[in-house]
């Protein structure tokens, strides 16, 4: 197989979606999702608005949106899905035009840098041997002069993410390996990303050694392609994007009765299976909820007949009722500000390993066997409770009355 980044991204995303994209070659029935829509119209436009420019061809802002607005009417299909429902085909339309008119105003007339290419394809080779090989698409390769290059990528995403986040980002640093090895005279390069919602532009560039890290891990992750055998689905917020879910063992029955009516959907034996299923549980919650809170009133009128006639002990019909009750030393628990200190009288007394994360409940199991200086330290954290329990045990031939 010929990997490229998106495809070893989206393994990693869901190892089945790669699965049925790429090993199963599946036509998915629904069409993109309209944002994956919008993005390719921007990008075709941006690209056709960089090839006029190679050309010696100046196109007025009007042009350029006359341009992006004819790819929308004739690439739009109604099987394009819209996930976001509050919103339609037109909020999008109007987003990717604004996307461009910022874009141009900012650009214009787009003559910084020579450009070498325009989705440019690139082959880049992880490896000496050449046994690793991954391909890519650079939205536009620019140079500026004495060996330097710049990557320019256009996102269309909603959101604008942080520098930080871009710093891990691995595409365009992969791009940069193909440009280091493919260009002698690449000295430096500019790894250029262009949020075109927040007409924002983002510049970074990578060290040898953080590409040498990148080779190594893109390494690693084509050997785990490669010896995978299950194929699991890894369910996320980004399967309300998948083309997938009519197929997939996580949303099918969803997608089957989403759109069903209302009796149609009570009707499907999978609907009425779960409801039943989940009433059931709600009766059970509740029952159980009431029966304890019954044994609750009970253990306390046992506790209390017991203090009454000194007795530890009651006979039943079958059973006997045995009543434990004990004062048990309490601690804070771990939202509590005084758990610090606890934490660190345990470890200075080289109780940590012992008690590890401080766990309430063995401290105090193990209170009385602390050194005595420990115990006068922790005693100010310290709160006694009663516990009081009943234990039932069931009766030999012998206790019968
Ligand atoms: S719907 Fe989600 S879990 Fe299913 S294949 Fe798509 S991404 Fe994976």
């Amino acid at each position: 197989m010929i990997y490229s980044h998106s495809r070893l991204s989206s393994f990693e995303q869901c190892p089945l979606k790669f699965k049925y994209r790429y090993l199963d070659k599946i036509e998915p029935k629904v069409q993109q999702s309209v944002e994956a829509f919008m993005g390719s119209m921007v990008h075709n436009t941006l690209e056709k608005l960089y090839k006029d420019v190679k050309f010696k061809k100046e196109n007025s802002v009007e042009e350029v949106i006359e341009y992006y607005n004819k790819l929308w009417k004739e690439g739009w299909s109604d099987s394009i899905r819209i996930v976001r429902k509050e919103y339609k085909e037109e909020n999008f339309r109007k987003m990717g035009e604004q996307y461009l008119r910022d874009y141009y105003k900012r650009y214009y007339p787009f003559t910084d840098g020579k450009i070498i290419g325009i989705e440019k394809k690139i082959m880049i080779s992880l490896d000496k041997k050449g046994g690793y090989q991954l391909q890519g698409f650079i939205d536009r390769l620019m140079s500026t002069g004495d060996g330097e290059y710049e990557i320019h990528d256009y996102k269309t995403n909603i959101e604008v993410p942080q520098v930080e986040y871009l710093k891990k980002d691995r595409q365009l640093a992969l791009y940069a390996i193909a440009i280091i090895e493919k260009y002698q005279d690449a000295k430096n390069v500019k790894l250029i990303w262009h949020f075109l919602s927040g007409n924002k532009e983002i510049v970074i560039e990578k060290t040898d050694e953080e590409l040498e890290k990148l080779r190594k891990d893109m390494i690693e992750l084509i050997d785990k392609v490669e010896s995978e055998k299950e194929f699991k689905q890894k369910v996320s917020a980004l399967c309300n994007w998948c083309e997938f879910r009519d197929i997939c063992p996580e949303w099918k029955h969803m997608v089957k009765t989403e759109n069903l009516e209302p009796n149609k959907f009570l009707e499907d034996s999978g609907v009425e299976l779960v409801n039943k299923y989940a009433k059931l549980n709600d009766e059970k919650k509740e029952i159980v909820e009431k029966i304890d809170k019954e044994l609750e009133q009970i253990k306390e009128a046992i506790v209390k007949f017991c203090e009454r006639e000194k007795v530890n002990s009651l006979n039943g019909s079958d059973y006997i009722a045995r009543l434990w009750a004990k004062y048990v030393a309490k601690f804070p628990g771990k939202n509590d500000e005084k758990r610090k200190i606890i934490n660190n009288i345990l470890k200075d007394n080289n109780l940590w390993d012992e008690l590890s994360e401080l766990d309430a409940f063995k401290l105090s199991r193990i209170y009385d066997t602390l050194p005595p200086e420990v115990i006068k330290k922790l005693d100010e954290f310290k709160k006694m409770e009663m516990i009081e329990r009943v234990y039932l045990r069931k009766k030999n031939s012998w206790q019968t009355p």
